[in-house]
């Protein structure tokens, strides 16, 4: 690299955490830096666009990645192509004429999202396995490495050990994580801003330089078919390179409805991990660790008695801890009991009681038909549980239609998402044909909403 390039590279790494994804690709990625004039960079483009663009409005943020970057330059210039001979003399244009490749955005992964910091437990210990045997071989046998679990489990974490792991051995690997909406967005920005099929090609040419693609959440791709049909070719693309691709699902892949068979299949056509909800004794470590991490003094028993109060998703069991470790820090005194702790969360508490989720559905249901929680998510199949337990979950289908089955059959302790479909079919033929079951259905979705 010549000392314009690490110049630009430089501030460019700071335009990176300054402006979004799609307004890095379109914008920034597409300059190039052809002299320093007057303690000036000139900067390049072969579109007006991207030049109005910046000057109108993205001259502070650039001006302060400049600042940011500490390069000794007193600004930019940015130029068109055809006004090139009137800034540098024909001596330095670069002889040879280049072609534009575009860049993509180096990523930033989160600091704290190590494999170090990742808890493992019989939940997710066989997807840690994968994802550190593929950050360790990249490309190699494991490909494509598809995640799946409810969301809060650690999908995104784990991706993003990943990055951290494989930069840290390679730095000069091209690694790139996204989520599905955001490649979304960016092939819409892409197509929008052409009117040739010139970026499209561009789009796919990006990703084709990569060594790893990370695509978070993949069941937002769901019924977007140009999307799907772009990562398909991307897909294609990097696979027959043997570059790693790594996918996250909150779902597994046969309960990716609305995306094509053929992107699916290949999905499914390396190494799937799950990850569960994780044990008591998991969850206690995750919040011990966080703790230390957020140094929020609490005591085991209060340790404990987060770790018992929500059980299917870490995000929001890491919540709860800080929530209480800020309310100690108002009081100036450590989490140290039970009553303090509950006191913490009671605003907070308070605040979900309105909110439509699983736990209130089953909740009410158990409360209309007189049976307790506890029984309805057990093992029993006696008459009195089997009729409220596939009321409530087809009526979590219903309400909640965003909730996956497989998350579901999860909730009524560890059942299968084939036992959620049988429930739901049967309750959807048995509320058409008895009016006395369509008004229990009809008096539990009321109390769900008016409760
Ligand atoms: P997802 O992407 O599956 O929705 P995230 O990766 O965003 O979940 O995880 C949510 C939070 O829970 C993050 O703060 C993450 O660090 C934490 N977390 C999840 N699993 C673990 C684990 N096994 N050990 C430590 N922290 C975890
Ligand atoms: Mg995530």
């Amino acid at each position: 690299m010549n000392t314009i390039e690490k110049i630009w590279s430089n501030i460019l790494d700071r335009i990176a955490v300054l402006v979004s994804a799609p307004c890095y690709e379109i914008y920034f990625s597409r300059l190039k830096p052809v002299a320093l004039k007057d303690d000036k960079l000139i900067l390049m483009t072969e579109y007006s666009s991207v030049k109005n663009g910046i000057m109108k409005n993205l001259s502070a943020e650039l001006n302060m990645a400049i600042r940011e970057s500490m390069e000794k330059i007193e600004g930019v210039v940015i130029i068109l192509k055809d006004e090139l001979s009137s800034y540098v003399s024909s001596d330095e244009v670069p002889k040879k004429k280049e072609e534009f490749v575009p860049s993509i955005q180096k990523i930033v992964f989160q600091k704290n999202y190590t494999f170090d910091n990742f808890v493992i437990g019989d939940s997710n210990k066989y997807a840690a396995a994968a994802a550190r045997a593929v950050a360790e071989a990249p490309g190699t046998s494991l490909n494509p490495l598809f995640i799946y679990g409810m969301p809060g489990l650690g999908k995104t974490h784990i991706l993003h050990a990943i990055g951290n792991e494989i930069l840290r051995n390679h730095p000069d690997m091209r690694v790139y994580y996204t989520t599905a909406e955001n490649f979304t967005n960016d092939l819409i920005y892409s197509i929008r801003n052409s009117n040739n099929a010139e970026l499209a090609r561009q789009f796919r040419e990006k990703y084709r330089n990569l060594d790893v693609l990370m695509i978070d959440d993949v069941q937002f791709l769901a019924n977007k078919t140009s999307s799907q049909e772009s990562l398909f070719h991307v897909f294609n693309d990097l696979y027959t390179a043997e570059k790693q691709i790594i996918l996250s699902s909150d779902r597994p892949v046969k309960e990716l409805t609305y995306i094509e068979d053929r992107l699916t299949s290949r999905f499914a056509s390396g190494v799937v991990a799950d990850i569960q909800p994780p044990s008591f004794e998991t969850r206690v470590a995750i919040l011990q660790k966080k703790a230390f991490h957020y140094k929020i003094d609490v005591t085991p028993e209060v340790i404990n008695y987060i770790a018992e109060k929500e059980k299917y998703n870490i995000r929001l069991m890491e919540g709860m801890l800080k929530t209480v470790g800020y309310f100690a820090s108002l009081n100036n005194r450590p989490a140290d009991s039970i009553e303090f702790v509950m006191e913490a969360l009671r605003d907070s508490s308070s605040n979900q009681s309105n909110e439509v989720n699983m736990n209130k559905i089953v909740e009410i249901t158990c409360d209309y038909f007189g049976v307790k929680f506890a029984d309805i998510c057990g093992k029993k199949k006696t008459k009195e549980l089997v009729e409220p337990r596939q009321l409530a979950m087809y009526l979590i289908t219903v309400i909640l239609p965003e909730i996956p089955l497989a998350t579901i059959g999860q909730f009524f302790g560890g059942r299968d998402h084939t036992t959620v479909i049988h429930a739901r079919d049967k309750l959807q033929q048995k509320i058409a044909d008895d009016a006395n079951a369509k008004k229990k259905a009809e008096d539990i979705k009321n109390l769900v909403y008016n409760r």
